[in-house]
């Protein structure tokens, strides 16, 4: 009898250390957790049983309680065992959904749990005896038996379960299950040999304890630092893709400027040379543009905001694209460029074409970059399975090849290989990565083969579905005709609404190219005005980001004017996927991205305005009759502005070639000065309003207009001014418009003296 109480005095000081060691630490809220509180309060208080019921019988074995509390003690080792059969079960059932587990445990433990009372009154009903044969203590009686066979089948159903679901539960999460089975045999061998020893509170408090090792607890409060780590670089990560975002968004302005002045000189009687250096200016532009899109599209999916926009679209004219853009990037290299398409592909296919495109694309102009000589082969095929077309696009080419050692290196973002040859070749090492995640995003494949001074080979695998339509059903077969007459509209009546003075004169500068003078408005409301005051119009084009009005509120107010049926696309620097279809939801017709490209600018006026195929004379006689340009700063007069003292702005910090280089010549930066002037006279009002109402989105937008003209004028310090307000107000920085507002002020004002004074007004 002693020797028992041995072992229930040392099993107690466990379990109780255990209980303190436990419950001290924080624990993940999971299932197992929950089990195991359960267990180690139920071994407590069966633990308890056992000692008083030990006890008693020693020290009085007629005592009337000690039945009753032998009684409970039975009842511990069934709720111990319907405790373990849960764990059993919960373990053969566990999902990786937390919820999910907690759901079918909620539902198990109810039912364990009326189950556990019945047959708790059961064994509490039935009678048990207590004999003290020789000084040692024997418990038995149908309560006794009773509960050792529940104990037998739940062991039972244990050996069962884990058999049947071996695979799942034959891992270390059922070393507790199975020390109980290996334990409880070996104790029913001593306990039939040595009947004074009890050992079975101390075999579960051992199994409790065996089991502690094997439940998943992590360490909680590194799972917390974790957390707020992981949220820190989340939001530095959001913080960066805004700023990307942001950027090429600055970037793209300027960059609208540049390449829209461009091609407007081409239109102009240049020398060859200054053709030539034009060209270069396109080219070089183009360039800025393709790294500020990579960097932005990285940083979109690296915050997974990339979405794949699918559509029904025909494949074959995207080949021919592509296959027209290669052999513009061939330009003198003297290779072979093969291409192979296959015709069994389904006219109308339906897919993501712009990524499926600027994929394809990037292993064209790398294959193009990276030989000098041989040839570029580019091949097509399809396997058609059901509704499916899985294309399977190859690029191969017999260029400089790559190491074995940087293949596996060749997707990841800034990785260029082999420097010293390729010194010359421009690239940001952004192609292929995020080529890679974007095949991937379309559940496709990438595979590449190449062998070290012979050439490459990447081929691309995506699987598209088919749309059981025809070209002329999907309207595609007029897209399909290349540009070959000339487009010219004189008599086109086209609105362009932008609260950029700059931007207006850049869209002026493309449509003269089509021999369309548009009337320009530079707000929302003026545009509506126009609308409201009966005017009709061919085409408008409307910048969205617009300050008081954006370009989607000004739609909504012109859909809701009787009889408006106009055209209206949508201008916007903001060139994210998926941009395209949120402005035609929001109603738009198209969606033109700035900057504008001339020919996508074509695709636009060929798609709205009657076109105007005019014979040669007929041309010549409409390019006459032209009328005289009605722009925003035709007030001013032009001859007047040109002859000014540099001097006056130069003195003043205005960084006039900075100017020179963005706007051309001296008679442009004359005019948009006296825009700047008038644009002020109601912008620095709205700005001081904005600000006294606290309404920073508004704010931002007209701060964010002032900086773009400040650069453009070479206004520096304005222009970095504003830029801080621009930040501040678009994180709703409140203290920091306010507490820098003043110094503001003082520069837009010095500069309007330094303006006037330039311009004699
Ligand atoms: P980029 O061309 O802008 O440097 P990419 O991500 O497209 O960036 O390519 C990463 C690198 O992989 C390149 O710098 C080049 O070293 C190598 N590479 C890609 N395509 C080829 C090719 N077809 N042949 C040889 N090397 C290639």
């Amino acid at each position: 009898m002693f020797d028992s109480l041995y072992f229930q005095i040392i099993s107690c000081i466990y379990i109780v250390l255990l209980a303190i060691v436990y419950f001290s630490k924080a624990r993940i809220n999971s299932v197992e957790n929950k089990i195991y509180a359960y267990l180690i309060i139920v071994n407590i208080i069966g633990m308890a049983f056992d000692l008083a019921s030990t006890y008693l019988a020693i020290v009085d074995i007629s005592n009337p309680y000690l039945n009753i509390i032998s009684k409970f003690y039975l009842v511990y080792i069934i709720a111990f065992m319907m405790l373990f059969s849960s764990y059993a079960l919960m373990l053969s059932h566990k999902t990786d959904d937390e919820a999910e587990n907690f759901k079918y445990f909620r539902r198990l433990s109810r039912k364990f749990f009326m189950f556990f009372v019945g047959i708790s009154l059961i064994s509490l009903a039935l009678p048990l005896y207590n004999h003290n044969i020789n000084g040692t203590v024997y418990t038995d009686g149908p309560s006794a038996t009773f509960a050792y066979v529940i104990s037998g089948i739940c062991i039972f159903s244990w050996i069962v379960l884990i058999f049947k679901n071996r695979k799942k539960l034959l891992n270390k999460k059922a070393i507790p299950l199975l020390t109980i089975i290996l334990l409880g045999i070996i104790c029913i061998i001593i306990q039939s040999n040595m009947p004074g020893i009890l050992l079975f509170t101390s075999l579960f408090i051992f199994a409790t304890i065996v089991m502690y090792f094997t439940i998943e607890n992590p360490d909680v409060k590194m799972i917390e630092q974790l957390e707020i780590a992981k949220n820190e670089a989340d939001r530095a990560n959001n913080a960066k893709t805004d700023f990307l975002s942001n950027m090429s968004h600055e970037i793209r302005t300027p960059l609208n400027a540049i390449i829209g002045f461009s091609q407007g000189l081409l239109e102009e009687d240049l020398s060859e040379e200054s053709k030539n250096e034009v060209q270069d200016i396109i080219g070089a532009s183009n360039s800025l543009l393709e790294i500020v899109n990579g960097i932005l599209d990285i940083s979109k999916i690296e915050a997974n905001k990339l979405e794949i926009v699918n559509k029904e679209y025909n494949f074959e004219k995207i080949f021919k694209e592509l296959v027209n853009l290669s052999h513009g990037r061939l330009g003198e290299k003297p290779l072979d460029f093969r291409y192979q398409y296959d015709h069994s592909i389904p006219p109308v296919l339906y897919g993501d074409y712009v990524r499926v495109k600027q994929i394809v694309l990037n292993l064209l102009t790398n294959a193009i970059k990276y030989t000098r000589e041989g040839y570029v082969s580019f091949n097509v095929s399809s396997v058609i399975k059901d509704d499916i077309c899985r294309l399977i696009i190859s690029v191969e080419d017999s260029g400089i090849g790559i190491k074995e050692e940087n293949i596996e290196k060749l997707f990841s973002k800034f990785e260029r290989f082999d420097l010293e040859k390729n010194i010359t070749i421009e690239g940001t090492g952004l192609g292929l990565a995020i080529t890679k995640k974007l095949v991937e995003l379309m559940n496709g494949k990438i595979v590449v083969q190449s062998k070290y001074g012979e050439g490459s080979k990447f081929t691309i695998a995506i699987d598209q579905r088919i749309i059981p339509k025809t070209l002329e059903e999907l309207g595609l077969s007029e897209n399909n005709k290349e540009f070959t007459d000339i487009f010219v509209a004189p008599n086109a009546k086209i609105l362009v609404v932008d609260d950029n003075a700059i931007n207006i004169k850049v869209a002026q500068r493309l449509l003269k190219s089509f021999e369309i003078i548009p009337e320009t408005v530079m707000s929302g409301q003026e545009c509506i005005n126009k609308i409201l005051d009966g005017k009709k119009y061919d085409l408008i084009l409307l910048d969205d980001m617009m300050p008081k009005m954006t370009g989607t509120e000004t739609l909504k107010n012109l859909k809701m004017i009787m009889g408006f049926e106009t055209p209206v696309v949508a201008l916007t620097a903001n060139a994210i996927s998926g941009m395209k279809e949120k402005y035609l939801e929001a109603g738009f017709n198209d969606y033109l991205s700035k900057p504008i490209d001339k020919n996508e600018l074509e695709t636009i006026l060929r798609k709205f305005i009657e076109a105007e195929d005019i014979m040669e004379q007929e041309l010549k006689d409409a390019c006459n009759n032209i009328p005289q340009s009605d722009n925003i700063v035709s007030e001013v007069n032009v001859e007047e502005l040109k002859d000014h003292d540099i001097s006056i702005l130069v003195n003043a910090g205005v960084d006039i070639d900075h100017s020179l280089e963005l706007l051309g010549d001296m008679e442009t930066i004359n005019e948009t000065f006296a825009a700047f002037l008038e644009e002020s006279e109601t912008r620095l009002p709205n700005i001081k309003n904005y600000k006294d109402v606290v309404d920073m989105p508004n704010y931002a937008i007209l701060v964010h207009a002032m900086k773009s003209d400040s650069k453009y004028l070479g206004m520096m310090t304005l222009a970095d001014l504003a830029y801080n307000h621009e930040m501040a107000s678009k994180s709703n920085d409140v203290e920091y418009v306010n507490d820098h507002y003043d110094e503001l002020m003082c520069e837009v004002n010095r500069m309007l003296e330094v303006i006037k004074q330039y311009l004699g007004r």
